[in-house]
Order: C-alpha cells, then sequence, then structure tokens
C-alpha cells in the first residue's frame, strides 16, 4: 500500500490543488489527513470538498474544532482569530457538519494518525521530550502528526534514551527500521512554517518500508490574491511567500 499523507491545508486551495496533482502521479492508494483543513486561507468549502472527494481518512485539528464550537476562538491571537471567525461564516452546512464529525484520533492499519500529538491534539511536538508523550501513547510502531507545521521526524528505540529528532524542510526519506517507533510530520500543505513556503507533504509505502516527505511549488500569489479579496488579515497571506 501507498498512503499520503497531508497536514494543515487550512483553506489554501491552491497549494492543496498543486499536491493533489503531484499526489496523483505517486500513484498511492489511500489518503490520510491529520487535520486544519480549514482556517487562515480563503478557501475553506473548496478544501473540505476536496479532502472528501479523496475519500481520506481524516483527524480534527484545532481549527477544525474551533471553527465547529462556539468560544473556541478566545484560544487563538487576533489574527487567526479574525481567519476563524470569517471561516466560520463560509462554511456550508455539509462542510461544517463533516468538520463536526471527526475524531481527534485514527488509525488505519498499523498506523496512528492525530494533528498535534496522541495523547492531546492541541499539544505542539517541537522537542525529542515533547515527543515522548506520544511514543508512550503509541500502541503501533508509526505515527502521523501535524499542528507545527514543520517537516520533521523522530525516531525511539524505547530506551532511557530521548528520541532523535530530524528536521527535513527541504524534504527527505525517512527508512523504517525494525526496534525503532517514528513519528513523523509531514509538514504543512497551506502554511509551510519550517522557513520553506513550498507546499509539503508525504507518502508511506509499507512494503519498501519508507515515508518520503515531499516539497513542490505552487502559485502562492493566488493563495495571496484570495486572501486579500476575502478580506483576511495581510499578515496571513504575505508569510506565505516566507514560509513562516
Ligand atoms: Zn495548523
Amino acid at each position: 500500500m501507498r498512503y499520503a499523507i497531508i497536514s494543515d491545508i487550512h483553506g489554501n486551495l491552491p497549494a492543496l490543488q498543486r499536491v493533489l496533482v503531484a499526489l496523483d502521479e505517486e500513484d498511492v492508494d489511500c489518503y490520510l489527513c491529520l487535520g486544519d483543513v480549514v482556517g487562515y486561507g480563503a478557501s475553506p468549502n473548496e478544501c473540505c470538498q476536496r479532502v472528501r472527494q479523496s475519500d481520506a481518512i481524516c483527524v480534527r485539528g484545532n481549527h477544525d474544532a474551533a471553527v465547529v464550537q462556539p468560544r473556541k476562538e478566545d484560544w487563538f491571537n487576533p489574527e487567526a482569530r479574525a481567519c476563524l471567525l470569517w471561516t466560520r461564516q463560509q462554511l456550508t452546512p455539509q462542510n461544517r457538519q463533516w468538520l463536526a464529525s471527526l475524531n481527534s484520533t485514527a488509525q488505519i492499519d498499523d498506523v496512528l494518525l492525530c494533528h498535534g500529538s496522541i495523547p492531546d491534539p492541541d499539544y505542539y511536538i517541537t522537542t525529542p521530550q515533547g515527543a515522548v508523550f506520544s511514543f508512550e501513547a503509541m500502541a503501533t510502531s508509526l505515527a502521523f502528526f501535524g499542528h507545527t507545521h514543520y517537516a520533521e521526524w523522530y525516531a525511539y528505540d524505547g530506551t532511557e534514551q530521548l528520541p532523535s529528532q530530524h528536521s527535513h524542510p527541504d524534504g527527505g526519506i525517512c527508512r523504517l527500521e525494525e526496534g525503532y517507533q517514528y513519528l513523523i510530520n509531514p509538514g504543512a500543505v497551506g502554511q509551510p512554517r519550517d522557513g520553506n513556503p513550498q507546499a509539503s507533504f508525504a507518502v508511506y509505502d509499507d512494503e519498501r518500508r519508507e515515508v518520503a516527505i515531499r516539497r513542490i511549488d505552487y502559485d502562492i500569489p493566488a493563495a495571496q490574491q484570495k486572501m486579500f479579496a476575502a478580506g483576511l488579515p495581510q499578515s496571513m497571506a504575505l508569510r506565505l511567500s516566507l514560509g513562516i
């Protein structure tokens, strides 16, 4: 099986479309989505539609939760909150219902999916120490997470020592070795923050036992234009060019 892993699309349709074309060429069997389909970008409904059409197994991100739960916007900074309130007004009832139906974790075959971390969907895994909580909660050897918008992975052999951290903002291949557990972040499709503005995604090949993180150019000005036209905060559009 070949699995496509996408995360943190954030309503960025030009990025999602480009990634889906690339994944078509990758010949994948199954789509996995780690949440934050909406929030920030100007195309929340179109992004929900595309993910739903792909039959992806999808978990719920913190932005997805916030648009369907009243008062959750209080947790966000003013600009993210402005995006959330706008997104809430735009969403069709069907897409709102779909987002509300998502669980915070999911398992398919021997792969676990979560948004921020296994025990807590809102937790940011950014350090080996922070990854330990998820490794301890994993019954599988492989899990995918998102939320930080960094393309990277952690490997752990279950000893007293901390997991190793491997940052790959330009993409890379993680070969899965016996005796290790892996937590892998495919990076963000729609709002990378690891210094590389290219859209990020991953492909897991369970026969070859490897996960490839790939980066790809997309039409950033088109995504920005949509955001300007929608009246979304300028800084949220400008950051797309910088990958921050
Ligand atoms: Zn996100």
